[in-house]
């Protein structure tokens, strides 16, 4: 067979909470000339059915989902697989497929993706057609005889402006991808690496160009800290951050609107300067800012590694509050090690922080694959916090899926449990 080009249908089960990463590994499919009919399923029965559809030789299936989905979508795929006679080669890709690929492949899946998948996605396809050997693809965990998954070698983490980011001319704009802090409980930084990779102006304002040529107005960013935009470490440059929404206006028509700072991308609380919300104010559309504070008790930011503790965070409320934002304030509860006296501090801040105008989002921890926390336990919440939680909740000064993610939580420590570490690092060839 070997030669002669195959043809491959690309079928997504496509799902809203995963948009933006399945977005980006298409534009990579579309920009990279390989030649592939796309199909979306936002279904399983919908997913199942392309799958019976197509005529093509081979059938590549698409999968990407966070952690606390795992076990919903291998239901998922079980029921794909059968509704479609067991046809289509299936792969699951995104952080928890990286963190986890052994548990991917138990749980039915052919191929776990590893890391960034669009040099991955081009090059399976790429090998599909050819009839090539999957262990020649970079970023992959395959099945060997005995079940065990097998990684080929590392996919490389290219610049962003190595591809688009988006498909369809749509969408929030990646700005920046890898993170150089080290919060302990986060995924970015495992999956992205711990530096920023920061799209040129020039490649923004290219994205901006073709969504106002398509009569779109509205420009949102996908960042890990957006005033952290062309700076190399942890101090702003406001200059860069200028040039980009300067840039960005001028693509723009009249009544164009940009939204920096908000969904979904966030500041960290030490950015917001007073000389940063005036540039904000010049440019932006949002009448809000999402500001990461986790934690009112300084023993856990320094646990967690924040790496600041809570004297910035009112600071930062008080001068996005006074240069016409609303802050909406992150905070997460249950962090390894947290006591009483820790929650407490972090109720306290909570209901300060209110007061002087922001909305408190209210999340729980979770020990998330990948995170140099993904083993540790999460402290107990007691009633007397719960309650807090909920008065802070009636009054309008917090919301948040806290309790959900409690629930997600204790499944994700049950499985973390019978996935140890040491059993995840084995290598093809
Ligand atoms: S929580 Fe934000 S600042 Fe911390 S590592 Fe993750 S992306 Fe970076």
């Amino acid at each position: 067979m070997r030669g002669v080009a195959l043809a491959v249908s690309v079928v997504v089960r496509y799902r809203k909470a995963v948009t933006y990463g399945v977005h980006a590994l298409l534009a990579a499919l579309e920009t990279s000339g390989v030649e592939h009919e796309l199909r979306l399923g936002t279904t399983p029965e919908e997913t199942a059915g392309h799958i019976t559809a197509c005529r093509a030789d081979r059938v590549l299936v698409l999968w990407s989902f966070y952690s606390p989905d795992a076990e919903a979508m291998a239901a998922e795929l079980a029921t794909v697989r059968s509704l479609s006679g067991g046809r289509g080669l299936h792969i699951a890709g995104g952080v928890h497929a990286t963190a986890e690929p052994q548990q991917v492949i138990d749980a039915g899946w052919d191929l776990a993706g590893i890391g960034e998948g669009e040099s991955t996605i081009v090059s399976l396809v790429r090998a599909l057609q050819r009839d090539e050997p999957l262990t020649s693809v970079p970023g992959l965990a395959i099945k060997d005889g005995d079940g065990v998954a097998l990684r080929t070698r590392p996919a490389p983490q290219l610049p962003l402006d190595a591809f688009p980011s988006f498909v369809h001319r749509n969408g929030p704009i990646e700005i920046t991808r890898g993170c150089r802090y080290t919060c302990r409980f986060c995924q970015t930084p495992f999956m992205f690496g711990g530096q920023f990779r920061h799209r040129s102006v020039a490649s923004v304002r290219e994205h901006v160009r073709e969504m106002a040529a398509r009569g779109l107005r509205d420009v949102r960013f996908i960042t890990p800290t957006s005033l952290s935009y062309g700076s190399p470490g942890p101090d702003p440059d406001l200059d860069k951050v200028e040039e980009l929404l300067a840039g960005v206006k001028e693509e723009l028509p009249a009544n164009g609107r940009v939204f920096f700072g908000s969904f979904p991308s966030e500041v960290r609380p030490e950015h917001v300067t007073p000389e940063a919300m005036r540039l904000l104010r010049r440019y932006v559309a949002n009448d809000n800012l999402i500001i990461g504070a986790q934690s009112g008790s300084d023993r856990v930011l320094a646990a967690s590694g924040r790496g600041h503790d809570t004297s910035p965070v009112r600071d930062a409320v008080r001068i996005a509050v006074e240069h016409g934002f609303r802050p909406n304030v992150d905070f997460i509860f249950g962090m390894p090690g947290e006591g009483e006296e820790d929650q407490a501090q972090s109720l306290k801040l909570a209901s300060d922080l209110a007061e002087l105008g922001a909305r408190i989002h209210t999340h729980t921890f979770m020990p998330l694959p990948g995170t140099p926390w993904r083993d540790a336990e999460p402290a107990f919440i007691p009633l007397t916090t719960r309650s807090e939680l909920d008065r802070l909740a009636q009054r309008g000064d917090a919301y948040g899926h806290w309790r959900r993610q409690e629930e997600h939580a204790a499944r994700l420590a049950e499985t973390a449990k019978a996935y140890p570490r040491r059993t995840r690092r084995r290598r093809t060839g």
